[in-house]
C-alpha cells in the first residue's frame, strides 16, 4: 500500500504523543506532530512579544514554513529546541483558535502527507484528513491525565504540584473544545479508545492491531 493515513486526536495528555512515536516505529510510517506544529508558532509568537490573540499581528506568518521532520520541529528550516516547545503549552492553546494560524498550518500538515503516515493532534480526523482511512480518538479523564504528567516531571526541573497541573489541562481541554475553528471533537467515525486505566502497550497493540486490520 502506497498511501494509508492514520489520524490520533485527543486531548491534552490523553498520550498521543507517546503512543504516536512507538506505533510509527513499529510499523515503519512517518509521524507527524502536529502539536509541535502549534507549538512552534506560538514559540515565534512569543519570541516577537506579540499579543497572541490578536491575529492582526501575526503579519510573521507570511514568510515562515513550519514542518516536522524525524522528530524535529523546524521554523525556515531552523530546530525549536523540546524546551522551548514544552513550555508553549498555554500559548499554542491561544494561537491556534486564530484562522489564520490554522489555515496556514492546514497547508503544510497536507503537504506533509507523504506515505505511510500517522498524524496526532486535535483536529485531524476532522479537519485535516476526513478521509483518513482509520481515525482514532483516545481519551483519559482530566485527574488520570494530570497524574501522568505530574509523575512525568516529578524531580525534573519542570516539576509542578498536581493541582496546577490539573488546573492547566482542564483549561487547555475548554479552550481546545470551545474554539470556533476546528474545535477538539470525535470525528463520528473515529475509534474512542479511553486509556483511563490501559497500560501504553495496551493502547500501542490495540492501535497497532486496528492498523493491520485495516490494512489488510
Ligand atoms: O498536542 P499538543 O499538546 O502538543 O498541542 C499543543 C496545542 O496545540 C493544543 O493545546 C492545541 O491548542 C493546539 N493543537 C491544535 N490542533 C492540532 C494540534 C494541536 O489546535 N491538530
Amino acid at each position: 500500500m502506497d498511501k494509508f493515513v492514520v489520524a490520533i486526536d485527543g486531548p491534552a495528555g490523553s498520550g498521543k504523543s507517546s503512543i504516536s512515536e512507538i506505533v510509527s516505529k513499529k510499523l515503519g510510517f512517518t509521524r507527524i506532530n502536529t502539536g509541535a506544529m502549534y507549538r512552534a508558532i506560538a514559540v515565534v509568537a512569543t519570541r516577537k512579544g506579540i499579543k497572541l490573540d490578536d491575529e492582526s499581528e501575526y503579519d510573521f506568518l507570511d514568510d515562515i514554513s513550519v514542518i516536522y521532520d524525524n522528530g524535529l520541529t523546524k521554523v525556515n528550516g531552523v530546530v525549536i529546541s523540546d524546551e522551548e516547545l514544552k513550555g508553549a503549552s498555554l500559548a499554542a492553546s491561544k494561537c491556534s483558535k486564530l484562522k489564520r494560524v490554522r489555515d496556514k498550518m492546514l497547508i503544510f500538515q497536507r503537504n506533509s502527507a507523504i506515505g505511510k503516515v500517522l498524524m496526532d493532534g486535535r483536529d485531524i480526523g476532522t479537519v485535516v484528513f476526513p478521509d483518513a482511512d482509520l481515525k482514532i480518538y483516545l481519551d483519559a479523564s482530566a485527574e488520570e491525565r494530570a497524574k501522568r504528567r505530574y509523575l512525568e516531571i516529578k524531580g525534573t526541573p519542570n516539576e509542578l504540584p498536581y493541582d496546577v497541573i490539573l488546573k492547566e489541562i482542564n483549561e487547555r481541554d475548554y479552550q481546545d473544545m470551545h474554539r470556533e475553528i476546528a474545535p477538539l471533537k470525535k470525528a463520528d467515525d473515529a475509534v474512542l479508545i479511553d486509556t483511563t486505566s490501559m497500560t501504553i502497550d495496551m493502547v500501542v497493540n490495540k492501535i497497532v492491531e486496528l492498523i493491520n486490520e485495516k490494512m489488510r
